[in-house]
């Protein structure tokens, strides 16, 4: 059975929440697949010291390292018992078969990373967007892989269960550029939408929460723009921002800190400074013109008020 560690940098705490809430598999089905060395909020009995040493003296394998939050040098934050997050990540990772990095502190360096003011919080291989993280960029471990980037703020907890499934059950992973896996951040949030139809004939929502309308054209709906799978493997198995009328905020991607005005979408002479991927501004031009001249009379009614 593989071995599972968890360990902790400058962190909210807000992907061990999601991890533990998860279903699909759950937390716990996924100790039946592996054995957990030690997890900061669940482990009672065991100390990450004794863990750490039996590691380090070759008693005790170590498979999957887990890391959650932001890496820093600054001894006063991030420390796990007697090593600082540093400490741990010289020892472990030398010694992991692989590495994952849960969340987007960890993947990046995000919010941490921003508002510490201190250019040494970073992610374990990014600094946001360039490979300048605290492993080198062309760290692997003896898998042949990086560290493997399960983004989101928090990360969705079937994303991360789906990932230590994949790398218990032997199967190859495919990553991006970003070191996230193919297979679950090659989707957008737009894939999925239950709002694409309104997406397609140019009808906007007109406030949060609301049934009808795409979220794109006023109120900062990043899911043409953001990879992650959050219409296709929904959270809690039920919803997804969108789909409650709330706007994707790509907080998948390495710039989520960095973005201003969250809900509204920056134009320029009426147009969306950021188009849908793939799209050029010419053919978004073209085709939104065409879709706003033929109006769908079915969408723009409330969806009570149809037939
Ligand atoms: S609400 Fe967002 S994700 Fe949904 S269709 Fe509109 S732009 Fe796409």
């Amino acid at each position: 059975m593989k071995t599972l560690l968890w360990i902790q940098g400058l962190t909210c705490n807000g992907n061990t929440q999601s991890v533990l809430n998860g279903e699909n598999p759950s937390f716990y089905e996924l100790l039946t697949k592996v054995r957990l060395l030690f997890h900061p909020a669940v482990s009672y009995r065991e100390k990450l010291h004794n863990v750490v040493e039996r590691i380090k003296k070759g008693k005790e394998k170590l498979d999957i390292l887990v890391v959650e939050g932001a890496i820093t040098g600054d001894e006063r934050f991030g420390r796990a018992g007697k090593y600082s997050i540093t400490e741990l990540l010289d020892i472990l990772s030398r010694k992991a078969e692989y590495i994952i990095a849960a969340g987007n502190c960890a993947s990046f360096g995000n919010i941490p990373a921003l508002y510490s003011g201190n250019p040494d919080v970073r992610g374990l291989q990014f600094r946001f967007e360039k490979k300048d993280g605290y492993l080198p960029p062309d760290f692997k471990t003896s898998s042949g892989y990086p560290v493997i980037n399960i983004t989101g703020c928090p990360v969705h907890p079937a994303w991360f269960t789906q990932t230590v499934m994949a790398i218990v059950e032997g199967k190859d992973i495919m990553l991006d550029r970003f070191n996230r896996p193919k297979e679950l951040f090659m989707y957008l949030p737009h894939d999925g939408c239950i709002r694409n139809e309104y997406f397609e004939w140019k009808v906007e929502s007109e406030e949060f929460g609301h049934k009808e309308g795409c979220l794109f054209y006023n109120l900062g709906c990043r899911g043409p723009l953001t990879h992650a799978p959050c219409n296709k493997v929904l959270w809690n198995r039920v919803s997804s921002k969108t789909r409650a009328g709330m706007s994707c905020l790509g907080c998948t991607e390495f710039d989520f800190p960095l973005r201003e005005n969250y809900f509204e979408t920056k134009k320029n002479i009426g147009i969306p400074e950021e188009v849908p991927l793939g799209v050029t501004k010419r053919a978004y031009i073209t085709i939104t013109g065409v879709a706003k001249t033929l109006k769908n009379e079915r969408l723009t009614k409330k969806l009570e008020e149809t037939d």
